[in-house]
């Protein structure tokens, strides 16, 4: 299978090679329990923020998360769980809901381009400029003509904003068909889980299949040296958060943001009364 696993429960897709999302299981645990995945998830969260702080003060370059993932494959739970503690002024989350006429007025990239991170800035993106080639293409809401040319579009994007400062880490969030049963389940059961329900995700459940092969298109054809996409086993929620966290953590310390060279003369400087 052209993906490599890390050995952490990552599944890295291998760039230009053929991939198969189907023979990535959606149980992988790891051999963890729940437990310990808790405890390590807290020491990687201190981790991000340590690492994180240093970035802001650098100010020089900055991390883009994608997170995608089939409804209810837990976008919402892994940044929640990931980022808890972060500083909020150093970290930006993005939430891409149907567009807006304005935003369809333009070229696709226009409103992900205008929420990509600052420089020392964290930025999150809670689905992405992959959704113009995953529900874009599923609803047939443009023509193949339209929406094919794009993977290359986006790679040509990723690159730029690589190039120019950007680290991009792309998660998708794999979970079973059986595991969104019981999902949509619960928030049709639970009164506090009720908000989260959209009667449209059972007539998108029927596009299973549909998703599938969007899914694995978009992550083979852009899986790319500068930003490659990472599959995580995430029927576990909290083997799921675990992996992410790690791999935030990771990244950002192979940037090895540094802070900055202090006021020249400080040393010997003295603070008025
Ligand atoms: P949710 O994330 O559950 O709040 O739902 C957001 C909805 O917006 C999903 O049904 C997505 O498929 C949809 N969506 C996001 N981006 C796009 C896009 N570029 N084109 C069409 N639909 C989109
Ligand atoms: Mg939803």
């Amino acid at each position: 299978m052209a993906s490599q696993d890390s050995g952490a429960g990552l599944v890295t897709v291998v760039p230009g090679a053929p991939f198969d999302l189907s023979a990535i299981d959606p149980d992988a645990d790891g051999g963890l329990d729940k437990g310990a995945a808790k405890l390590a998830l807290a020491a990687q969260r201190d981790r991000i923020r340590t690492l994180q702080e240093r970035l802001y003060a650098e100010r020089s370059r900055s991390l883009l998360v994608v997170f995608q993932a089939i409804d209810t494959g837990g976008k919402d739970g892994t940044i929640r769980a990931v980022f808890e503690g972060v500083n909020p002024q150093g970290c930006e989350v993005t939430s891409f809901k149907v567009p807006s006429q304005a935003e369809r007025d333009h070229d696709f990239l226009w409103r992900y381009h205008a929420r990509t991170p600052a420089r020392g800035i964290v930025g999150v993106f809670n689905r992405s400029h992959y959704e113009d080639v995953l529900a874009v293409r599923v609803k047939n809401l443009v023509p193949e003509a339209v929406w094919r040319p794009r993977y290359g579009l986006i790679n040509d994007f990723e690159r730029m904003l690589t190039e120019e400062g950007t680290t991009i880490l792309k998660f998708f969030l794999h979970i079973s068909k059986a595991e969104q049963k019981e999902r949509l389940e619960a928030r049709i059961a639970e009164p506090k889980k009720h908000w989260k329900f959209d009667p449209a995700d059972l007539v998108e459940r029927q596009a299973w299949d549909v998703y599938q092969e969007a899914f694995t298109e978009a992550l083979g054809r852009c899986s790319t040296p500068h930003a490659p996409w990472h599959v995580v086993p995430a029927n576990r929620k909290w083997f799921r958060n675990l992996v992410v966290a790690r791999t935030i953590a990771e990244t950002i310390e192979a940037m090895d943001p540094r802070f900055p060279k202090a006021a020249s003369g400080i040393a010997g400087m003295t603070v008025p009364d």
